[in-house]
Formats: structure tokens, sequence, C-alpha cells
């Protein structure tokens, strides 16, 4: 080879790498590393994580008594002496392996409280259980789609204050961006919205305290002393509806003092459970601070509430035990964002506000919690650093003690499951001493993109997995 031609065809290459996206060169730059089937394998073990968390450290596991080493492992080995951990986003926008893991374990969460395992008795099946649904009072009227009937239909065709109609009359279709906006923004409640997110989770908690004086009363027992004849447990999730104010479903049970295992006194029905759930709704209220700019306002729940029973057995009525698992879990997954009703990630201000990808409805609401923010009697509800969640700061799953089991027994159990642990581990004579410390987190270009690969690969198969079981049930049904 001349000379020039060795020059063009270096040329040539150098051309070419220029065309390469900083990806396909980080990608090129990580597959010459050595460790880089160890990166792969790291990557495959979160499962394709979209944002990792990266620790370094140690763990050594040994003998008490002689002072043997068991077992021992360092990061010292691994591509950047360091080891990936998932990142448990439960948001399907922001990460979604770790979201699908995180829904299944809400489903396995929820459905034990039902049907039992994980620690839980199968009890639980034949106890009073109820699935409710509680909402937001109206906060002024917003275009609806209900069975194709017409919006909001208004023969006189009057007009607010505003000027604007006070009917709709269209039949809107189901993916109308009209949907839960305000018929005027100028009539809607913004203050009252915000407030009443920013008191959701207190009001849930009058409501479950109501339910429980209701039973106790019901009984003819004094409050304080239900405890020694039955436990209520309850598991909530918050879903955003179209007009951005969230409500909440919940799973109701009823267990005898000792908790899931113990069936409660014969009194304590499904029926009277019922009753007591209406009567708290109706009556648990939440009245705001005292302010110079709103004076103070009476938060209530809606008049809309929904109390069904769980199916536990083949004949019984209600959704079943799978089905409604499966529908608090189909929420957990969704951030703030995928529903429309604010932003994932915390504004920091009214620029932030102005600049969001919102409807003007979503926008307003936004733009009250900054004003209400900096009202200094409303500074505990941290209005302007929840302000993308619409004044909302309460977890989206919550539930009591005794509901059923933990995200972090379950986390446990998986990864016992994976080390193919078959006891108790706590051999009292073992003994580990483990060093761990953050390093960093995410990923660059290259690794990137080999996890959204992967992460893909992994869906892939467990979608041709799930159809191959259904293909082989369908012929064993045949
Ligand atoms: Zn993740
Ligand atoms: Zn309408
Ligand atoms: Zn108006």
């Amino acid at each position: 080879m001349t000379s020039s031609t060795f020059r063009s065809a270096a040329l040539e290459r150098e051309k070419r790498l220029r065309l390469l996206s900083d990806a396909d060169r980080d990608i090129i730059r990580l597959a010459h590393d050595p460790l880089f089937p160890r990166l792969l394998e790291q990557i495959k073990a979160v499962g394709g994580c979209a944002h990792p968390v990266y620790l370094s450290g140690s763990t050594i596991a040994s003998d008490a008594l002689t002072g043997e080493v068991i077992s021992s492992y360092s990061t010292a080995g691994e591509p950047g002496e360091r080891l990936a951990v998932r990142c448990r986003n439960r948001r399907a926008s922001v990460c979604a392996p770790c979201a699908y893991l995180h829904a299944g374990d809400t489903y396995q969460l929820i459905r034990a409280g039902l049907s039992g395992g994980k620690s839980v008795p199968e009890g639980v099946r034949e106890r009073p259980r109820l699935f409710v649904t509680l909402t937001a009072p109206s906060f002024g009227a917003v275009h609806r789609f209900r069975n194709s009937e017409r919006c909001r239909p208004r023969r006189d065709g009057g007009t607010c204050e505003h000027g604007r109609p006070v009917g709709c009359g269209l039949v809107h279709t189901e993916g109308d961006p009209a949907l839960g906006r305000p018929l005027c923004a100028d009539c809607y409640d913004y203050v009252g919205h915000v407030l009443w997110h920013a008191h959701a989770g207190r009001l849930w908690d009058r409501f479950t305290t109501a339910a429980r004086r209701h039973l106790a009363s019901a009984a003819g027992i004094p409050r304080s002393r239900l405890r020694e004849h039955l436990v209520a447990s309850f598991a909530k999730v918050a879903e955003h509806q179209k007009r951005a104010a969230i409500h909440f479903h919940g799973v109701v049970r009823l267990d005898g003092p000792a908790g899931p295992g113990d069936p409660p006194p014969p009194w304590a029905t499904a029926e009277l459970l019922s009753e007591a759930i209406h009567a708290a709704a109706a009556s648990a209220n939440v009245r705001t601070p005292e302010s110079d700019a709103y004076g103070d306002v009476l938060l209530l729940w809606g008049q809309q509430l929904d109390v069904r029973p769980i199916r536990a057995f083949a004949d019984g009525e209600g959704p079943t035990d799978d089905a409604v698992a499966a529908y608090v879990a189909k929420y957990v997954s969704k951030g703030t964002a995928d529903t429309g009703a604010g932003v994932d990630y915390r504004v920091t201000s009214p620029n932030d506000i102005h600049a969001a990808v919102v409807t003007p409805h979503v926008r307003a609401l936004m733009a009250t919690c900054w004003r209400l923010g900096g009202l200094p009697e409303l500074g505990h509800l941290r209005l302007r650093s929840c302000a993308h969640s619409l004044g909302y700061r309460g977890h989206i799953l919550t539930k009591t003690r005794h509901y059923s089991t933990t995200y972090a027994a379950l986390r446990e159990e998986r990864a016992e499951y994976r080390r193919g642990d078959t006891g108790p581990t706590d051999n009292p004579t073992v003994i580990t001493e483990s060093q761990w410390r953050y390093v960093g987190s995410g990923y660059t270009p290259g690794a990137a993109r080999l996890a959204a690969g992967i992460a893909y690969d992994i869906a892939t198969s467990r979608e041709l997995a799930r159809e191959a079981i259904a293909e082989e049930r369908r012929w064993r049904d045949a």
C-alpha cells in the first residue's frame, strides 16, 4: 500500500467515524473493554433498568467461631469497580423495566390481602371485603362523556357572569381533549381544587377513622375498645380523573383482633361495613387554615361513591380478587404526566409552569399551587414543591399495617429466589460484613442504548412466553 492510499483509507475511516452518533462511538469504546461481557451481564441483571444506581463495596461472610471466610464479593473486579442496582422507579415513562416489576409487586401485595399467600393466611378470602371508590367534589362544570349522552345540555341557553354558555350539548367522544376542561375557567374553583388535593391524604385518614367509629357505635362498643374486637384494614391507590382531580380506589377488609388469621365477630358483616363506609364518606371533612385570601374552606368527599363487594368465590358478585389487584397495579405504574394531570418533574418557578406541556386547565391548577404556596399560612402544605402534582403530595399507594405483605418483603423473596436459597438464612454462626457506598447513577450514551435493547429483548420474550402459555391452554381446552 502506498503512503497516499494508506492516507486516504485513514481519512475514509475517520470520515465514517464522524458519521457515527455519540452512542455508536461509545458502544465501540465499550466493546473494546475486556470487561465488556461483565458490563452486559450487569445490565441484564438489572433487567435493562433505564437509570441504574451504582454501588461500590464488598460483602464478606465468615464463620464466627473459626474466622474462616465462607463467601466474599467485592466490586474490585467489576467494570468501573462498581455494581449496578435497579432504580426501582414506579413510573413506566421513567423506567419501563422497573415499573413493570413494581406493578407486579403491587399486584401481589393487593392480591395477597384478598386471596392470601405471601405470608397472609388464606382465611382473608372469607372476610367482609369491599372495593371502594371515593371521589373529589365538583369544583365547577366540566365537559364530560357518559354513555354517548349529550354533555351538559341546557335548553335555556343561558350564560354565566363571564358571558360564557353554561351548557354544552355536544356528544363528546372518549378521546376528546375537551373532556374534563371547565366550561368557564373563571367560574371554576381552582383554589378549592388545589386545597382539596393538598388535604386529600388527611381526608382519607379522617374517612378511615370515621368508618371505624361507625362500626364501634353500631356494635355499642366505645371507639377506643374497637381494636379488642376487630381490625379494619385499608389499602388505597390514587388515580387522576379527566378533570385532573384525584380519586381513590380502596380495598377494605375486616379481621378479628389477632389480624388476618382471625375472623371478625359475627356482627361485623359486609353489610355493616358498607353502611360504615357510606356514613364515613358523608361525614369525613377537613377544614383548611383561615386565610385572608380565601377565608377557610370545608373540604368533603364528592357525591359519587362506589362500594362493591369483592367476589371471593366463583358464585359471588362483584369484581374478583385478581381483577381488583390488576386494577390497582395498573395505576401505580402511571406517572402524573401519563394521565395529563401535571408533569413528572418539580417546577421551580412560574416560568417552568408557563413552559410545561399541559392543558390550560392543568396549567391554571399549577399556577394556583404556586400562588397559594406563597401564603405563609399554607406553608406546611408545600404547594410550590407539589405544583407538578397539582398540590397532591400523598403516595400513590398506601396501606395499613395488617392489610398484607410489604414491597420490601416481596423484593427480599425475589432476591432469595434468585440466590437459590431454600430455607432460613439466619445461621447464627455466620457473620456478614458489608461496606457499600453510592458512587453514581445513569449510563453513558452507548450503555443506555445497550440497556434499551436488553429491556426490549426481556419484554419481547416475556410477551412470547405469555402467548405460548395461552396457546397451550387453548390446545388443552379444545
Ligand atoms: Zn429502573
Ligand atoms: Zn362538552
Ligand atoms: Zn364564568
